[in-house]
């Protein structure tokens, strides 16, 4: 009888859910998605994640079992308990999002972590870090997100929120961020971000697809933005490295995507930030998961609940 755990991930501009199983596949038929939105009433946010699971749940087959929920949420998330209280969703402070999953579950385990700590365990489990003990996941996308995996096992912290690499601080960098801080990679580097930075620089487009057109037909402002982002990360993990001694990074996200040397440039950074060895060979790679990574993530806080500690 397969077995089943509903994934969810809860994000500034969508909800998603699934079923995911053992093997870390998803059902087919199983995903469904509703729109979040900075701006959402909390009512609105309640019934989108609500729809979304209720949706999902509908998938799942006669002979199957339904093992638990995983849950992915947008930072910073208050502790384990399954409260949330996500920067970008300001409807939601200290927000119930694990009782509220767990009502349509009765009697069923429901387990909240940060999305960044559920992308760090997909990348062990099913993408690009499989077999690897300390590693960070990251993303670069609207925002910059992350997670910890050190000695094997998931590092969460005193209130579930290590791993923020996008509330950072980057040297030589003062872009202030939406968290109320200064130089923040988040604010620096992220897809939206960097598209501003451009255009005060001359650059007319308004997306990350606009800019990533421009840089590949060899537009000198675009060029200098995606390296200005690149540079920013790479220092972000070199100092995470010199801190927690990582073996490997795997970023992904829509932004990571910007340019085909997006990746080799955040290396490149990495390697001209320190004389450290430790730091110089931490690998920089591309993530290995599809775009299911956020949901195989959640899930993994069901089926690989040995890593979580
Ligand atoms: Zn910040």
């Amino acid at each position: 009888m397969t077995e089943y755990a509903l994934a969810v991930d809860l994000g500034g501009t969508k909800v998603e859910a699934a079923l995911v199983d053992a093997a870390g596949a998803l059902l087919a038929g199983s995903r469904h998605r509703r729109p979040t939105g900075a701006a959402s009433p909390s009512e609105h946010l309640a019934a989108a994640v609500t729809a979304a699971v209720r949706d999902a749940l509908a998938a799942l087959p006669n002979a199957s079992t339904l093992l638990g929920a995983g849950i992915g949420s947008a930072g910073p998330i208050a502790g384990t308990s399954g409260d949330v209280s996500p920067l970008n969703l300001s409807a939601w402070r200290n927000y119930p999002l694990g009782a509220l999953v767990g009502n349509q579950l009765p009697g069923l385990p429901v387990t909240l972590r940060m999305d960044g700590i559920c992308i760090s365990l997909a990348e062990v489990w099913m993408g690009a870090a499989q077999g690897e003990s300390n590693v960070m996941g990251m993303i670069v996308s609207t925002g910059v997100g992350g997670g910890l995996i050190l000695g094997g096992r998931v590092i969460a912290g005193s209130t579930g929120n290590a791993g923020h690499i996008g509330h950072v601080a980057v040297a030589g960098f003062d872009d202030l961020c939406a968290c109320g801080a200064r130089g923040c990679l988040e604010a620096i580097a992220s897809g939206p971000r960097t598209v501003a930075w451009a255009r005060t620089h001359g650059f007319i487009g308004e997306t990350g697809e606009q800019l990533a057109a421009a840089a590949a037909a060899g537009d000198a402002v675009a060029r200098a933005a995606v390296k200005r982002s690149a540079t920013a990360v790479g220092r972000a993990i070199a100092s995470a490295s010199a801190l927690v001694d990582l073996d490997i990074v795997a970023i992904g996200g829509g932004f990571s995507h910007v340019s085909d040397d997006y990746i080799e440039l955040v290396g490149a950074a990495v390697a001209g930030h320190s004389d450290f060895g430790f730091v110089t060979t931490t690998r920089v790679v591309e993530s290995g998961l599809s775009g299911d990574g956020p949901l195989v993530g959640a899930a993994a806080l069901v089926h690989r609940a040995d890593l979580i500690g």
